[in-house]
């Protein structure tokens, strides 16, 4: 069976630096969302708990629920049936009308639109919002919104910035008036995060630098992060192929010269998204990839037992035409996880 392993110094190196660079752990609130971008979501849930970071964010209700134990906070992003609650969890309001719809002492984060024009509320209509949610006896507890370019070489992060600077002055002033306890304000993801020193929000909403990747490098400060998650396949089968042999589907890949090649129990059926004869990728340890993936199966010129596919998704990301996030997060997840240590 094919297997992810999780390499848990890695992880920690990861925390480290973000927290250091966040100015303590509890300001981090790690994204756990989407299976922990296909790592596991209890498994990185529980080595986060064991490194002391003590929010997490994730999707649904559904993903709350099985890691309330691990997390004093658990912000909930697009999830308002409220079938179970607990006051760890605190639910983003994407729209105006999700305020009538939540019960009361619920704890709520306003998501305020700063140009993304995605979720979120509109900057004109944050004044009458929190006056709803008191009236609702909603508990505010959190202000937040979401960069569209803090991993793009444009001033737009900057701007985005100063404009949520501006709402958390209104907000504050709001919430005095009303005597209301001050919400905690948050903007930034992981690239969010490096773009700047001197952290001075109070939570960053670390995704993707935890699993140890970053989008655009070059922008940030050089957060030297490690990969978290490597996969591994397990041969099926191996035989010798002669010269002129086809290998695979479309038999797209031809032998060169005699040979021993393997298949190993990995495919896009497990979410390894598929390679061809334009994508040509070779594993850590030299091996190629041989013509199409299948739905279940790769083959590769080695015999071994089992095969690292990868241990940094940042060249298949590439040939990929897509994102680290996308790789990891597309991985089945019922493949096993293995905690490394
Ligand atoms: C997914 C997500 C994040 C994490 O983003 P990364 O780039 O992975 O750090 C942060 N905030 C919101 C609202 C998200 O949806």
């Amino acid at each position: 069976m094919a297997k992810i392993v999780l390499n848990k110094y890695n992880y920690f190196h990861n925390l480290k630096i973000v927290s250091e660079h966040a100015g303590s752990k509890e300001k981090i609130a790690v994204v756990l969302k989407d299976n922990a971008y296909g790592h596991g979501l209890i498994e990185i849930a529980t080595l986060a708990n064991e490194f002391g970071i003590t929010k997490a964010v994730v999707r649904t209700v559904a993903e709350a629920q099985q890691i309330k134990h691990l997390f004093e906070k658990i912000l909930i992003l697009s999830d308002n049936n409220l079938s179970t609650y607990s006051h760890s969890f605190h639910i983003v309001i994407n729209r105006y009308e999700d305020i009538a719809k939540l019960p009361k002492n619920t704890n709520v984060h306003l998501k305020i639109d700063t140009g993304m024009h995605r979720n979120g509320i509109s900057i004109n209509s944050i004044e009458e919002a929190i006056y709803s949610i008191y009236e609702a006896k909603l508990n505010l507890t959190g202000i937040m919104t979401h960069y569209r370019s803090a991993d793009e070489l444009t001033c737009e992060f900057f701007w985005q910035r100063s404009v949520f600077r501006d709402i958390k002055k209104v907000v504050t002033a709001l919430c005095e008036k009303l005597f209301l306890p001050i919400p905690a304000f948050h903007s930034s993801n992981s690239s969010g995060l490096f773009r700047f020193k001197n952290f001075d929000e109070d939570i960053a909403r670390v995704g993707i630098a935890q699993y140890g990747y970053t989008e655009n490098h070059s922008l940030l400060l050089n957060p030297n992060l490690k990969p978290v998650m490597s996969l591994w396949a397990n041969k099926i089968a191996s035989q010798d192929v002669k010269t002129n042999q086809k290998i695979g589907y479309g038999g797209s890949y031809i032998v060169k010269k005699d040979m021993k090649i393997s298949t190993y129990d990995i495919g896009y059926g497990d979410g390894f998204l598929r390679l061809n004869e334009k994508h040509k990728y070779t594993t850590p340890k030299g091996y190629e990839i041989l013509g199409r993936v299948s739905m279940d199966y790769v083959s590769i010129n080695s015999t071994d037992e089992m095969i690292c596919i990868f241990e940094d998704v940042t060249e298949l990301a590439k040939l990929n035409d897509t994102i680290s996030y996308e790789i990891t997060t597309t991985l089945n997840p019922n493949i096993k996880k293995e905690i490394q240590s």
